[in-house]
């Protein structure tokens, strides 16, 4: 048995059973498929909207020149970043802890430092409750 979706000439669509597509098309050219609602023998298959599966908006394989772009990006920003960090603090270098601790309890000048710290006492500083963040960069690195 097979479905098969008709249309009239009237616009009417109606489904009908067939026993094959044979027999479908044995009735059709006899003209003995009538439309249920006009009763029209002059009926056709209804073409089937074909289901767009799988149909994708868009690959995703990813746009290389956009993420290139955006790295860039990044590192322009960071330069920036880096530019304006060391234009606004101190290089303390390897006292960087000493003296953000002097900062801290304001044993010496307050000021913006940066410097190197070891894992040890960046977790140090941070236990004693002194604001430092660590840079994306080394200090030691040249631009
Ligand atoms: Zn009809």
């Amino acid at each position: 048995m097979i479905l098969y979706d008709l249309n009239c000439e009237n616009g009417h669509t109606f489904e009908a059973w067939f026993a094959s597509s044979e027999q479908y098309d044995k009735q059709h050219k006899k003209k003995l498929i009538n439309c249920p609602i006009c009763n029209s023998n002059k009926v056709k298959k209804a073409l089937m909207a074909p289901k767009l599966k799988g149909a994708k908006k868009s690959n995703k394989s990813f746009d290389e020149k956009k993420v290139l772009d955006e790295n860039k990006k990044f590192k322009t920003k960071l330069k920036e970043f880096k530019q304006f960090i060391e234009s606004n603090t101190e290089d303390v270098g390897k006292n960087f802890t000493e003296e953000a601790k002097k900062i801290y309890y304001g044993e010496t000048k307050s000021r913006p430092i940066r410097g190197e710290t070891t894992k040890e006492q960046a977790e140090e500083l941070i236990e004693e409750g002194i604001p430092i963040a660590k840079l994306p960069w080394s200090s030691r690195e040249d631009a």
